[in-house]
């Protein structure tokens, strides 16, 4: 069995759709093929351009065989590259033969490790349809679940499953760490704690604003924050199954956190099999509680399971390096989305975080690449890849992120203004030397391509001191 392609691109989530998808726009006539491990694949959809560099968009899941004119999809798994011949094998045995080829193979969930083959039955993690479904299946008949880790899954789960009592165990001394800093963390948790009537009998709020020194943004205790609880919405994808417990009380338990803890030890009660765990605080204390099953939402791995002819080259955290035009070490083969490392020396503005947007980014560029490659023509790397951008949803409220939002790789010298307007807006701007490097604006500030000007023209804020956030200050006109 056999088959010939000019492309070959290697998985169906958003990285290997956008590549195939922009190698059918770029080459019109060449022959394209997408291998699939499941006839189900994910595209971008809704594209609404939000600033310059930022895209709101949904995804969605569509049958293989309906991609668009010039994608032919095979549901199969590739198991076998030999690049110096350019062919790869399937599973099933089929050889393509191949001019080029992207590997777009994503990641699998981090799983919380453990050498009892029986504590792994309920350890699970969320990555596809499948793994929510299984999700629903255990939760049918759970009393308590315990939810590992502090990214976006994590979070959206803990406020989001009901029915049964949720302990979220995790390593920082705020909730979301991966994407919030502690003031927005706290934001998220009085708004959601709040119900409707709350709100209405709340008076206006009031808007403050703080300028900090890092070392002033740093997170507060554990017993602090511990009596603060909340509850949200989330993003789209576990608003189509019902994430329902089976403590039989009809309602959505507030999470209970457990701030700077990881699981220190596993053992199975011998009467009903659920778990008992021993928690350790950052602090040495230990802790117990039981539960049904552990959600481990700590991460992916990049996923590369099949042989190549010569050695990929991996980055430390696992993904295949790629260059700037998503080059692997291996001849003609390219690699995108989560399966990658981004090796190629970034732009000030722009870090490698693996998300949809960059799934999609990666991707287009990837078969842009190609496509270029194969026609004879020089490209440059996409604009995109200047300023880092992600337009999401948390806890019910928009947000954006901009550039170094957390301060990511300033070290200690910065500076944070932060205006926060309870129930309303949070804005945190990232200062180095009067010059913005970041922003995270929640609610609808209307203030993302302001801040994308601002911080790709390096401009000097200095002159406006704390005016730069004043509410009574359109700073849309201002800088217009
Ligand atoms: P994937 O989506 O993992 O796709 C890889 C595909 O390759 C899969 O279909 C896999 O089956 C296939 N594959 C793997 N190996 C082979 C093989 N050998 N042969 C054939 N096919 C193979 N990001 C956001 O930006 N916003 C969010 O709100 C958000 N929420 C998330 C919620 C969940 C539950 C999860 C798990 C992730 C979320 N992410 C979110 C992250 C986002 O899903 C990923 O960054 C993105 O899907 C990466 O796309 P990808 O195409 O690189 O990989």
């Amino acid at each position: 069995m056999s088959r010939d392609c000019t492309f070959l691109v290697v998985g169906g989530g958003i990285a290997g759709v956008s590549c195939a998808e922009s190698l059918a726009i770029c080459c019109l006539n060449a022959s394209i093929v997408l291998v699939t491990e499941s006839s189900i694949v994910k595209s971008v959809t809704n594209l609404v351009p939000v600033a310059r560099y930022l895209h709101k968009f949904d995804v969605r899941e569509q049958i293989a065989s309906e991609l668009g004119a010039g994608i032919a999809t095979i549901v199969d798994q590739l198991a076998q590259i030999n690049s110096r011949e350019h062919w790869a094998k399937t599973k099933s045995g089929l050889v393509i033969k191949y001019r080029y080829m992207c590997l777009c193979t994503g990641g699998a969930p981090k799983l919380f490790s453990t050498s009892q083959e029986e504590h792994k039955e309920r350890i699970i993690g969320i990555r596809d349809t499948d793994s929510v479904l299984e999700l629903q299946r255990r939760l049918a008949s759970a009393k308590d679940v315990l939810i590992l880790g502090n990214g976006g899954i994590a979070s959206e789960l803990a406020y989001e499953l009901r029915d049964v009592n949720v302990h979220w165990v995790i390593k920082d001394a705020h909730i979301s760490a991966t994407f919030v800093d502690p003031g927005a963390a706290e934001f998220f948790q009085l708004a959601n704690g709040k119900t409707e009537s709350d709100l209405e009998q709340e008076p206006p709020a009031t808007t403050a604003i703080k300028r900090m020194r890092y070392s002033e943004m740093l997170p507060r205790e554990e017993e602090e924050l511990q009596n603060k609880h909340g509850a949200a919405l989330g993003p789209d994808w576990h608003l189509n199954f019902d994430l329902s417990g089976g403590s039989g009380s009809s309602g959505r338990n507030l999470p209970r956190v457990y701030y700077k803890s990881h699981i220190e030890h596993l053992q199975q009660l011998p009467d009903d099999g659920r778990l008992r765990i021993t928690l350790k605080h950052d602090d040495d204390t230990l802790e117990q509680l039981n539960c049904d099953f552990i959600v481990s939402a700590t991460g992916v791995q990049p996923r590369h399971d099949y042989t190549t002819d010569a050695p990929l080259q991996l980055a430390e955290d696992g993904g295949i390096n790629v260059d700037e035009m998503m080059r692997t070490n291996l001849s003609d083969v390219y690699a995108a989305g989560d399966v990658c490392t981004a090796a190629w020396m970034p732009a000030q503005h722009w870090f490698q975080m693996r998300l949809w947007t960059q799934a999609r980014q990666m991707g287009a560029m990837a078969g842009r690449s190609m496509a270029a490659i194969h026609e004879g023509e020089t490209i440059y790397q996409d604009f995109c890849f200047e300023l880092f951008g992600h337009v999401t949803q948390l806890f019910g409220f928009p947000v954006v992120l901009l550039g170094r939002f957390n301060g990511q790789g300033l070290g200690r010298d910065y500076e944070l203004l932060v205006r926060c307007t309870r129930n309303k807006e949070y804005i945190k701007f990232v200062l180095q030397n009067g010059r913005l490097r970041g922003a995270i604006l929640i609610g609808d500030t209307d203030l993302a391509e302001t801040c994308e000007n601002l911080i790709l023209n390096g401009t000097d804020l200095e002159p406006y001191g704390d005016d730069i956030l004043n509410p009574d200050i359109d700073i849309e006109d201002y800088f217009d």
